[in-house]
């Protein structure tokens, strides 16, 4: 056995949900680096076909569907269309999210609700939806994009603080309820990354800019190519034994505050 050979993803089709665009972007493109075929999905034609676009100026022939990962007939529609047009989803990422960044007792519970439904309830369906496929296969890798905020809180994200801590536990159940299907688990924790999300607050002079870069040990903002390693190795055959974690990719910010 070469070593290498295990990182390599060739013959696996992946899906990575919200990939039109910033981190699910960059874990695709590394995905289709290592050999699999892509599929992604948003929510808008437009996303998508701007995906699509994206894409193709890579020289990556995706598969892009309109779907919006928190309905369920939606998703399912969209894995039964993946499985009949592609096959079976080898490794799933649970990538679309949203933030609201408001002030808990001035947050409405609906704005609440609709942080839980994207970044917690979306991976429980899609997760949901592929899993039945992957055990018959008899393998599958699921990996759930948390966050530090899986392990902290601070001002103004409580809903997602909320959603991606119950995301931390939803990828040790999935580890450990269908483990022994072959089917491995596990989560990447983002550090602070530059993409359109985090636009508003990469402003020299903007408090919370110094802040990050202060606190992080290497003072600077993570780039969406700094997941794609971490991403590979959890889709690939060398992480068949690791199961149930959460990888932080964070420039060991964690590690110090
Ligand atoms: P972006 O906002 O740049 O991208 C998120 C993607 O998810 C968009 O394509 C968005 O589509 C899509 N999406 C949102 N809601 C839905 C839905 N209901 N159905 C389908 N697609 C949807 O986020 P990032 O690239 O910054 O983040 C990706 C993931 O990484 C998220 O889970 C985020 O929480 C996490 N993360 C990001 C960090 C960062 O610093 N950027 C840090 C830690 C975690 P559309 O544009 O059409 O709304």
């Amino acid at each position: 056995m070469n070593i290498l050979d295990t990182f390599s993803l060739k013959g696996k089709v992946a899906l990575i949900t919200g990939a039109s665009y910033g981190i699910g972007f960059a874990i695709a493109k590394s995905y289709a680096d290592a050999g699999a075929t892509i599929c992604f999905n948003d929510i808008k034609q437009e996303f998508v076909d701007k995906g699509l676009a994206a894409y193709e100026a890579e020289g990556i022939k995706a598969h892009g569907y309109v779907c919006d990962v928190t309905k369920e007939n939606e998703v399912n529609e969209m894995v039964a269309q993946i499985e009949a047009q592609v096959g079976v989803v080898d490794i799933l990422v649970n990538n679309a999210g949203i933030i609201k960044r408001i002030p808990m007792v001035e947050m409405s519970a609906e704005d609440f609700r609709a942080v839980i439904d994207v970044d917690l309830n979306a991976p429980f369906i899609v997760s949901k939806a592929v899993i039945p496929s992957m055990i018959k296969k008899g393998h599958g890798k699921i990996i759930n994009i948390c966050s530090m905020m899986s392990e902290l809180g601070r001002e103004t994200v409580s809903a997602y603080a909320a959603a991606k801590g119950g995301l931390k536990m939803l990828t040790k159940n999935i580890a450990s309820e269908y483990g022994e299907f072959n089917i491995q688990c596990n989560g990447i924790g983002p550090g602070y990354i530059e993409t359109p999300q985090t636009a508003p607050l990469r402003v020299k002079g903007n408090p919370f800019n110094d802040f990050i870069i202060s606190k992080t040990p290497a003072a600077r903002w993570g780039k969406t190519e700094d997941l794609m390693g971490p991403a590979v190795f959890l889709a690939s055959d060398a992480s068949d034994f690791v199961n149930g974690h959460i990888l932080y990719v964070d420039g060991g910010i964690l590690a110090y505050i």
